[in-house]
């Protein structure tokens, strides 16, 4: 039995998974809760990794870079194509909520209880936020766009120190290599954390929580699909020449955890091991455009935004100006870009979004209820988000050492 599942594809296994974790969830309803602690014990195990392993692999992948001269392309690159793909995202989103006005008709007194998410930082503020004034905090506390700020510094100042600093990046590299092998144990029991994960949701909340605001929902997921199917087939295949279908095979395990887990950061991990293995992308790039994607790409988020505030709009009535409209494009990408990796983020970004916009707020306590489903959507398009900018980095860079090769030779 157990050879037989062996031979089973990780792919196939994580999708029976999730089939499965459905089906019980209808059947047993909130009862299927006593298989929570699989999911937990899954997510304890990725959440374990996180940190040594931006550490490590951001520390490792800027300082192979070599030059600074690499560096500022590779990171330049990244950024550019993060923020335009996250603007075609936003786009889509307000395209797709002025179609089919997911909020008009909305019976607001259905509220629920307004969650406490009233609090959130201006951007500055975020901005400011992200240089650590003790990174050693910052790695105790998880704070992972400060660990990130201090991996890249690291990074850079071992490759202008250069030989001297040569050890350390020897260190970090084997350090690096030694989470991979944990990374490559925990993959192994993906099954288990998207069943015990994904089949207390669905007994809790059921499918009838989710009819007053199906057409909500139904729209994030369409647009989410369409984002993903078009934006990034379109992407692999201009810029890295991959089929677009291998490109969705590949990373579809990693998608399927963030499906399961509603965390870009928890699942990073995994999107490196697939990004790598499946889809050829070199450990020099994956190390450095996956951790930094992991926290501030967010297309995913970045649609749900501009939906649930075009939603909120539509509910209330308010007519939306241009410059509204603007806004929305402006907060919803920069909104995107400090929402943390984690479950629920975008919820929280949302206050952001809808102050700015004079809107009301006790929208939130409308999509809360069933935000988690939009997250299950939007989580996995980050991610796939997320690697169709290694494929694409690393693809233009392989171009590049070629064409050093050629002129070299
Ligand atoms: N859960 C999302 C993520 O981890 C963030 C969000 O809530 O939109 O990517």
């Amino acid at each position: 039995m157990a050879a037989r599942i062996k031979n089973v594809s990780l792919l196939s296994q994580i999708l029976i998974a999730f089939i499965l974790a459905i089906l019980a969830g209808i059947i047993f309803g909130p009862d299927i809760a006593v298989i929570q602690p699989l999911g937990d014990l899954f997510l304890r195990l990725i959440q374990f990794i996180i940190v040594p392993l931006i550490v490590s692999s951001l520390i490792a992948g800027v300082a192979s870079t070599g030059s600074m001269e690499t560096l500022g392309r590779i990171g330049g690159k990244t950024i550019l194509y993060y923020v335009c793909t996250t603007f075609v995202a936003v786009t889509i989103g307000l395209i797709a909520a002025s179609l089919f006005s997911p909020g008009t008709g909305v019976d607001i007194s259905t509220s629920r209880e307004v969650p406490d998410v009233t609090e959130t930082d201006g951007v500055i503020s975020i901005l400011l936020n992200i240089i650590p004034t003790n990174p050693i905090e910052s790695l105790s506390s998880g704070d992972i766009l400060q660990i990130i700020f201090f991996a890249i510094f690291v990074g850079i100042g071992i490759t202008m120190v250069g030989q001297k600093a040569e050890p350390v990046y020897r260190f970090f590299d084997g350090f690096a290599e030694i989470m991979y092998k944990i990374t490559w144990m925990i993959m192994k029991l993906i099954p288990i954390g998207v069943f015990g994960l994904l089949a207390p949701i669905i007994g809790e909340y059921g499918l009838s929580v989710l009819m007053p605001l199906i057409k909500l929902i139904s729209i994030v997921a369409v647009a989410c699909i369409i984002h993903a199917l078009v934006t990034y087939s379109i992407a692999v295949k201009a810029f890295a020449n991959m089929n677009p279908f291998r490109f969705f095979k590949g990373i579809a395990p990693a998608s399927l955890v963030a499906f399961s887990t509603q965390s870009s950061s928890g699942t990073l991990p995994v999107t490196i091991k697939c990004s790598e293995d499946n889809l050829g992308v070199s450990k020099k790039i994956s190390s450095f455009v996956l951790p930094l994607g992991a926290t501030i790409n967010m297309d995913g988020t970045s649609l749900y935004l501009s939906i649930a505030a075009l939603f909120t709009a539509q509910a209330y009535g308010v007519e939306l100006s241009i410059i509204q409209i603007l806004t929305i494009v402006l907060i919803g990408t920069l909104g995107s870009i400090g929402t943390a990796g984690v479950p629920g983020a975008g919820l929280v970004m949302l206050t952001l979004v809808l102050t700015t916009l004079n809107l009301p707020l006790e929208a939130i306590a409308l999509i809360a209820g069933v935000d988690r489903f939009m997250d299950m959507f939007r989580t996995a398009v980050n991610i796939t988000g997320d690697a169709s900018g290694t494929v694409v980095i690393n693809a233009t860079e392989r171009n590049l050492d070629e064409k050093d090769h050629t002129s070299d030779g």
